[in-house]
């Protein structure tokens, strides 16, 4: 090899173990757990290199991710300038997620999904303040010190109804903060007749980060303590999941009429919904409000389907830990997971790109109009 090359990950989100990097046809790397779990998938990192180089990296430890069958037809993504992350040649074979790349120039990046950075979390909460119909709320701290922050949309006092929307319980799914930026920018445009419907008689709570420690480590699914927060709702506590308890508590306070929480699935290439059948309270009636949602969501978004999915709980048999189910149970309302694809959407593929914060912010606009028709 004509000059080492140097891989590192010290800087927001990043995540990678460097094994052995001297051959340029074999660099191999695995990707680190998340701190005090056994959870692991997110990978971030930079690679200083030659231009017109090819490269061949090796994650092996790929087997033992936390959904080994998110690798599978999964291609990672690129950046050369932190804007515009591309899709890459990558091959799961023989347990080893295998990258394969030609560098254009000496230094790029690569990541699972495109990176939402703390930053540019921080630029969205002021993005909300600035607006005249906008309020931030400190609710309290993490377990590394970063701030919970609430966006408050419209009249909390003369509102007739309350929404909900929580982002990134899990941090490696940096697809539903991509989401939650292109939903506020629709909901605070005062051009907009739609978000001036809604806004008429609805006020918003949105936690764009529901897990900022998790997002800065690197994490695929934990908080600093380890702790995966969507199974932390029924019993959160101060010293292993405030993030949880802190919104719990504020949700507590002003009522839920429809609630959202976002989510990535590394899995299933398609957009969708999980909804809360197996909790004690369902019926028909809460059946009938979920269809509402999910109906008019198909007429919004071609991005949006009901083909693909999870399975349905039985009756009865709903995980009350979650955040879709617990609220669900506890508020009688509109509750839903909504699931974004790692790959892409199948139904309407972009070679190119794949499932991209473009596409998430669209679909983010598009969630209005469910929002809406489930109000109405
Ligand atoms: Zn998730």
């Amino acid at each position: 090899m004509s000059q080492p090359i140097h891989i590192s990950c010290q800087f927001d989100s990043g995540n990678i173990e460097v094994i052995n990097s001297e051959s340029e046809d074999n660099i191999r790397l695995a990707i680190r757990n998340d701190n005090n779990s056994d959870f692991y998938q997110w990978f971030h990192f930079k690679v200083h290199g030659q231009s017109d180089q090819n490269y061949r990296f090796c994650i092996e430890n790929a087997s033992d991710a936390a959904y080994a069958a998110g690798w599978e037809d999964y291609q990672a993504v690129a950046s050369y300038d932190r804007e515009t992350w591309f899709r890459v040649d990558t091959d799961y074979r023989d347990g080893q997620l295998i990258i394969e790349h030609t560098h254009q120039h000496e230094v790029i990046y690569y990541a699972y999904f495109a990176p939402y950075s703390y930053e540019r979390h921080l630029d969205l909460l002021q993005f909300c303040q600035s607006s005249p119909i906008a309020k931030l709320e400190h609710l309290g701290s993490t377990l590394d010190g970063r701030d919970m922050t609430l966006a408050i949309i419209g009249e909390p006092e003369t509102a007739q109804n309350i929404v909900w929307m929580i982002a990134r319980q899990h941090p490696g799914e940096s697809m539903a903060e991509w989401l939650v930026e292109g939903f506020l920018q629709k909901l605070l445009d005062d051009s907009d007749p739609m978000a001036r419907q809604l806004l008429s008689n609805t006020v918003f709570y949105v936690v764009p980060n529901m897990n900022p420690d998790g997002s800065v480590r690197g994490h695929l699914r934990t908080n600093a303590a380890g702790a995966n927060l969507n199974r932390e709702w029924l019993e959160p506590t101060m010293d292993r999941s405030p993030e949880v308890l802190l919104v719990r508590q504020k949700m507590q306070a002003t009522g839920v009429d429809v609630f959202l929480d976002i989510h990535g699935d590394e899995a299933i290439p398609y957009n969708f919904l999980a909804s809360c059948e197996g909790i004690p309270s369902y019926n028909d009636e809460r059946a009938a409000s979920q269809d509402k949602f999910r109906q008019a969501f198909l007429e919004s978004s071609p991005d949006f389907q009901i083909k693909h999915g999870y399975p349905v709980a039985e009756p009865g048999q709903a995980n009350l830990t979650m955040a879709t189910t617990w609220v669900a149970e506890t508020f009688g309302c509109v509750s839903f997971t909504l699931e974004m694809p790692f790959k892409d959407n199948l139904d309407l593929p972009d070679e190119v790109f794949g499932w991209s914060p473009e596409r998430c912010m669209r679909l983010g606009e598009a969630i209005c109009y469910p929002i809406l028709k489930s109000i109405q």
